[in-house]
């Protein structure tokens, strides 16, 4: 009998996870998600300018080929569009709850009581399998400034904007400078009368080489046999060949940062701007940015490029060491809490022991995808399986194809888990390549934890992970119970 699965989170990860079980026939699955909608962080981040930096030829599923690509870096909207299409030409929304925020899922026996919370009632039901596809960036991160509730203007977040707040003709404060912000300043600075941009650390900056599709471009990827194929191994392998040799120090490094610098010294003419812009550490140990409007939004006479410290936020604006920004709006470009994987959710696992006990010193998990203790649970996009160079749809298809491969294990046998030993060798590999990688050291970034672990990047080029999750799920699985 085919294992029973839930699976948290409709966004690339849990509907890859539902796809993939369709596929085979698998129809004994539910989708939990706390939202009303499917998308995840594509239906969260819906700021002015939000896209990918990564094309979508490659930030989509490989086995769900799409012609209808308006332009190679596509913004949110399309990119919510092609998961709702991928959701319904699989035929997997019937099978989200939505509007269901699972709360607590605990191991007893041979299997998952998952505690479920929808309109204010709790409800608990017995599942064989948990796929966990919550992500890495799914909560806000706001800073922690004193007076930022005392602000009398409005204030949100990025990742939770506020549509009705029009900014035409405001004067607004953004704080922060990486992705994200990168991407809505320049929208936001044709609106606002001044924009005053709060930047705490320089980041590396790259040109986007964005391009849109015609309609013989689109028609020739519609009809033309292999060419979206050919199209995404190049992207692939470009990223794959150039990007992460200079996050592992290689060859790479100094091309990466020459780059950056000729495209801040393209589109920033003045020297002191351009001095207050340029990083004092490696490129690639925080993200780095891809994009090609932001630098000449700085340049506006309506931005201003804030770079001494936050002091406070009173009820008037932004106070640094030069005095007080007047504002009526705050946007806090501040991120996510990335190292808190599977928060606020409690997990207990086979000793009655919580992933946040096991977790303490940093998450970790065998391929980012199982824990010791905690049979039967699955990650996607887990621990040490984000990228800064290449498309995390890759990662997550691996991860989908590994969990799949252990389904047919089940069977009969009982839950299976991770060895204890499978997972020391696999932490040991981890930090002997992690040594090799720019994010260890000279820079603060949402890899790592506060103490410097990094929790959150994938230290190996992508080919060696797909080669690793493609293994047979034993000798690293035992059945629970055996030796
Ligand atoms: P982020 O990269 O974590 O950036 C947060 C920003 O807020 C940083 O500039 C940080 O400064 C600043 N900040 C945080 N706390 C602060 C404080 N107390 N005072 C002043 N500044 C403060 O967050 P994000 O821009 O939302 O991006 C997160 C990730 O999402 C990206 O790295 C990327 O992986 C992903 N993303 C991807 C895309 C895409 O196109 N693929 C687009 C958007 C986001 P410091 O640098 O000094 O810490």
């Amino acid at each position: 009998m085919a294992p029973s699965v839930a699976i948290i989170g409709a966004g690339f990860g849990g509907l890859c996870m539902a796809i993939q079980l369709e596929r085979v026939g698998i129809r004994s699955y539910t989708v939990f998600e706390k939202a009303g909608d499917l998308g995840g962080t594509w239906r969260d981040n819906s700021y002015p300018g939000a896209g990918c930096d990564i094309p979508s030829h490659l930030y989509s599923y490989s086995f769900e080929k799409y012609a209808s690509w308006t332009r190679r870096y596509p913004e949110q909207p399309e990119i919510l569009g092609y998961l709702a299409h991928c959701a319904d030409k699989y035929d997997v929304r019937g099978k989200i709850r939505f509007g269901t925020e699972v709360r607590r899922a605990v191991f007893g026996g041979s299997g998952w009581q998952v505690t479920t919370s929808a309109g204010g009632e709790e409800r608990t039901e017995a599942f064989d399998v948990v796929v966990m596809g919550v992500g890495q960036l799914n909560r806000p991160q706001l800073p922690d400034i004193s007076g930022m509730e005392e602000f009398e203007g409005v204030s949100f977040h990025s990742a939770r904007w506020n549509h009705d707040h029009d900014l035409t003709g405001r004067r607004v404060a953004v704080i922060g400078n990486g992705s994200s912000a990168a991407q809505f300043i320049p929208r936001i600075a044709e609106q606002v009368e001044h924009l005053h941009v709060f930047q705490r650390t320089p980041n590396w900056v790259i040109p986007k080489p964005d391009a849109t599709f015609g309609p013989l471009a689109k028609l020739a990827f519609h009809f033309v046999p292999g060419l979206q194929r050919a199209y995404r191994e190049w992207i692939y392998r470009y990223a794959e060949g150039t990007l992460y040799p200079a996050l592992a120090q290689g060859w790479s490094v100094n091309l990466l940062k020459q780059r950056a610098l000729r495209h801040l010294e393209a589109q920033v003419p003045d020297p002191a701007l351009r001095a207050r812009l340029t990083p004092d550490y490696p490129p690639g140990c925080k993200r780095v940015v891809i994009d090609s409007t932001f630098y000449p939004a700085l340049t506006r006479p309506n931005v201003s490029l804030v770079t001494d410290g936050i002091v406070r936020i009173t009820p008037k604006g932004v106070e640094t060491a030069d005095g007080l920004h007047e504002v009526d709006t705050i946007v806090y470009a501040t991120g996510f809490k990335s190292t808190e994987f599977l928060a606020p959710m409690e997990v207990v696992g086979r000793e009655g022991r919580t992933l946040e006990e096991r977790w303490e010193g940093g998450a970790e998990a065998y391929l980012g995808i199982s824990v010791p203790g905690f049979p039967n649970l699955f990650m996607l996009y887990g621990p040490n399986t984000n990228l800064g160079h290449n498309s995390i749809i890759f990662m997550i298809e691996c991860q989908v194809n590994h969990i799949m491969s252990c389904l047919p294990h089940l069977a009969g046998s009982g839950p299976i888990e991770v060895r204890p030993a499978a997972m020391a060798a696999w932490r040991r590999q981890l930090d002997a390549a992690m040594a090799r990688m720019v994010w260890g050291g000279g820079c603060q970034s949402w890899y790592k934890t506060a103490d410097g672990r990094v929790t959150n990047n994938w230290p190996g080029p992508t080919t060696l992970y797909r080669r690793l999750t493609a293994r047979p799920p034993r000798p690293a699985y035992r059945v629970v119970g055996s030796g």
